[in-house]
């Protein structure tokens, strides 16, 4: 037998429907990255510490960004510039959680 395998009914997923493809994460994901950052809240894998990530420690130089957790100094992750871009690497950030931005969104003008 050659290809890949059908998906089983019913897994794959807790809730047992069907996966789909990575556009159905984006509203979430948008979400996410629409945050208030600095108040939104970091949870370290190190040492389990829940902090702001404005309360975070930050080195910062021409290269990007390391962010520290302030309870163990482990990386939480690092903002790196790269061609075309940025580059965001996930370290012991084991969950950011942010409130969702109230609207008010600027340039509206008035
Ligand atoms: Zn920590």
């Amino acid at each position: 037998m050659t290809g890949p395998h059908p998906p089983r009914p019913g897994a794959g997923t807790p809730a047992g429907r069907p996966p789909v493809d990575g556009n159905a994460a984006a509203g979430l994901l948008g979400e996410v990255l629409a945050v208030e950052v600095t108040t939104a809240v970091a949870e370290c894998r190190g040492c389990g510490a829940h902090a702001p990530l404005a309360q975070a420690v930050v080195e910062v130089d021409a290269a990007g960004a390391l962010v520290r957790c302030r309870g163990c100094t482990r990386t939480l992750l690092t903002v790196l510039h790269v061609p075309g871009g940025v580059r965001l690497e996930v370290g012991c950030l084991a969950a950011l959680t942010g409130a969702a931005p109230t609207g008010g969104a600027p340039g509206a003008g008035g």
